[in-house]
Order: C-alpha cells, then structure tokens, then sequence
C-alpha cells in the first residue's frame, strides 16, 4: 500500500537497520546514511535482545537466534547469595548488527554518509550530507544515537541528555581466562550489588561459542568534577568501544582501589582476570526522554528519542520497538501523518517509561552507603 514512500535514515546502528528492515517490508523506498565508513559487524559487548522482536523484523531467515544466549537463572547477592528462575536472552552488539545488515539489499545502506542538515519545514524534508549532496524524502527517520543533533528539528526545548550521576565501567574478557571451578558463571545473570554500587555480568556469544566472553558492568558512582577527569585523561571512549586502552585501564584500576574486597571473590576474580588479559571501558551514562517524536515528517527513533540508563538492558529492544511500531502504524493507517501522530503518541510514552525505569534503578542501587564484605 505504501509503495511509494520514500524514506531516509539518519544512522545505520540499531535502530536505524531496525526500521530499515520493518518499513521495507511494507514496501517503502529505504535509504540508510550512515557517517561510520564501514558498519559495526565487529563491535564486542553484550546486548540485551528480544527473540520475539528479532522474528518479527526477519524476512525470512531467523539464523541469528543461533547465537543468542538464555541466561536461564539469575544469581543475586544482597548481603546473601540466591538465586532465581530467569529467562534473558543476549547477543553481542556485532552479531545483531549484522544479523539486521542480513536483512537489507547491499545497496540500502550507504557508509561514511554524515548527514549534516536535515530541512523538515518543507512537505518533503530535505536532507544534505557533508559532501553537499541533496536528498528529498516523504519521511526521515533520525536514528542517530544519543548525541542526536536531529532532535533539535523535532523538539523545541532542551533536547540534551543529562548525566545520570553514575559511570557505567564495562569490560569484557575471554570466558577461556576464567577458572569456573564452582560453575558460577555459564548460563546465569550474574548481579551484586553492594552499598551504593551494583555489578552485572553475563557470558556472551562469538559465531563459534555460546560462552565466548564475560561481559560485565559496573555502576559506579561518578561526580560531574570526577567525570570531567576522566575525559580529560583520555579514557571516555565512545559507548560501544571496547578495546583494550591504557588510560582506561589506569584509571579504573584507581577506582577500584576505593573499593577494593566489595565484591565476592569471584566478582572480583572476573575484575582481576579482564584487567589482566581483556579490555574495560568506562560509559558516562546520560538519559533523555523525549516530549514528542514527530515534527512534521522527521521523526526520532531509538536512544535518539529515549536515552536510557543500559541498567534497563533494553534500548536495544526499544529500537526494535519502533521500528515495528512505526510500520505497524504505515499500515494502520491510509493517512502518512495520522500514522506518525499515533506513532509518537503511543512511543513517546513508553520511551518516557523506561527512560524513568532506568533512572528509579540508578537511585535505588546508589540510595545505601557502602559496605564492604568481612
Ligand atoms: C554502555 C552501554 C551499554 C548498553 N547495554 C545495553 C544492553 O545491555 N541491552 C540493550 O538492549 N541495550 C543496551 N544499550 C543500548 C543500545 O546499545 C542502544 O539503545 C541501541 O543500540 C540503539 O541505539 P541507536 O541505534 O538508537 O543509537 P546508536 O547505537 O548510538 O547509533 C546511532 C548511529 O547514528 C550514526 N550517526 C550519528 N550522527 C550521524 C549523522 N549526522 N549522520 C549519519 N550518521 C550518524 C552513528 O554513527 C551511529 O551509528 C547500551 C548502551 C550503552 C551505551
């Protein structure tokens, strides 16, 4: 029905590929514009991912969920150790990248494409790259990230993310340098949390294992003069880099070291084991919940329209969500901007839910002094 759409998107990540995907499924004219020269199928680090949306956004093939990892149990540590029944599913970044990439024709996706002006006051919005190229679109969907410099033509007010108070320290290290001797760490989710800080960690899959890294957070935190050291040191890295960077490691070495014997022994020997042999990263974590998704035909997607803590786990399945929704509502609806006026009603609510989500769990982990274990 809606053959004729021709529809441009700003950012290949995620979301971007996400509503590639589901808008060309019913039959839009999609073109992705990417500023990255090359796409992201290499990108380490766990992501949270719902079997269920994955099938949904596949034309035909569901290979991908091959790789995806049930974390069938969930350990706590609250002053105690326990355990209960879960059921988390999680990949890593680059498989679900490139599982999306699968989907698309070759030439849908067009790399180190940075767009730089997005004219949305015209019937159809125009959108210009950095090389001055011109492209008129019935619809353009802004997928580009948190730092998106597109909100600004949806959003009137202050459209920029705050600093949540917290760093999130990532890292990641192979399963192969962990000794499981008590078999702690296959198959489960592993959180602690101690005092003021909290620690996630689950194993993650490559193409060849379902056990290939250890994938960890830790929520520690972080105040804005803190902050402003860290990046002036040179170890903010941005949110999906992971490699392994000596200022990073120094500096979270020297956060550590304030919480040194907070975490059980086998906390801290996945710690020891990354700072050893993998890599660690620290993520400022910002959070954006945006008014309204829609101005005329530009619309936002993904963290670009709701920036939540990663403590959610679930901005990955938010961008699929989207994209679902908003072909849903194309189909729904004969009319363009009716469909665009019940997408961002419906959307703009549950991104403003998770973004609060995230923010009521950033203050419960961090509303307790810490303690340190006998
Ligand atoms: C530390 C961390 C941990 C996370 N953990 C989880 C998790 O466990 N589970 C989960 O579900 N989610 C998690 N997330 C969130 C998840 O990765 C994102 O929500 C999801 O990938 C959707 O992101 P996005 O595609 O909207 O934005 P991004 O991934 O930020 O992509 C934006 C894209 O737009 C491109 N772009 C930007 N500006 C331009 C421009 N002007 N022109 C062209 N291209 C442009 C960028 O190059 C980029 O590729 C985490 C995020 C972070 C930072």
């Amino acid at each position: 029905m809606r053959r004729s759409l021709r529809v441009g998107i700003v950012g290949g990540s995620i979301a971007g590929l996400s509503v590639a995907a589901a808008l060309s499924r019913i039959g839009a004219d999609v073109v992705v514009l990417e500023r990255g020269p090359a796409g992201f199928a290499t990108r380490r680090g766990g992501l949270g991912v719902s079997p269920q949306l994955c099938r949904a956004l596949a034309a035909t093939q569901d290979g991908m969920l091959r790789h995806v990892v049930h974390q069938q149990r969930r350990l706590w540590i609250r002053g105690a150790e326990h355990e209960e029944a879960a059921n988390i599913a999680v990949t890593s970044y680059g498989i679900l990248w490139r599982w999306l990439r699968a989907q698309l024709p070759e030439s849908m996706v067009e790399f180190g494409q940075t767009v730089a002006l997005i004219d949305g006051q015209t019937a159809r919005p125009r959108v210009t790259t950095t090389d001055a190229r011109s492209q008129d679109f019935d619809l353009v969907v802004a997928a580009d990230g948190g730092g998106s410099e597109a909100r600004r033509h949806v959003l009137a007010d202050d459209a920029h993310a705050a600093f949540a108070g917290y760093v999130l320290w990532r890292g990641l290290v192979p399963f192969a340098a962990l000794d499981d001797r008590t078999g702690i760490y296959g198959g489960r989710l592993l959180i602690a949390n101690r005092g003021d800080q909290h620690f996630v960690g689950y194993a993650i899959p490559s193409d060849e294992s379902c056990c290939a890294a250890m994938n960890w957070g830790w929520y520690l935190p972080t105040d804005e003069a803190a902050l402003a050291e860290l990046r002036a040191g040179g170890a903010v890295r941005p949110p999906h880099q992971l490699e392994r960077c000596t200022d990073a490691l120094e500096a979270f070495v020297r956060a550590r070291a304030a919480s040194r014997e907070l975490w059980p022994g086998w906390v801290e020997q996945i710690i020891d084991r990354t700072i050893a042999c993998g890599t660690i990263a620290p993520h400022p974590v910002y959070e954006f919940a945006a008014s309204a998704m829609v101005r005329g035909r530009v619309v936002l997607v993904g963290n670009a329209a709701h920036l939540a803590s990663p403590i959610t786990g679930s901005g990955g399945r938010m961008a699929m969500e989207d994209a679902l929704a908003l072909a849903d509502a194309l189909v729904e609806h004969g009319d363009v901007d009716a469909a665009l006026a019940q997408f961002s009603q419906c959307r703009t609510r549950e991104g403003a839910a998770l973004v609060e989500q995230g923010r009521q769990r950033g203050a419960a982990f961090r509303a307790t002094t810490p303690r340190r274990t006998a």
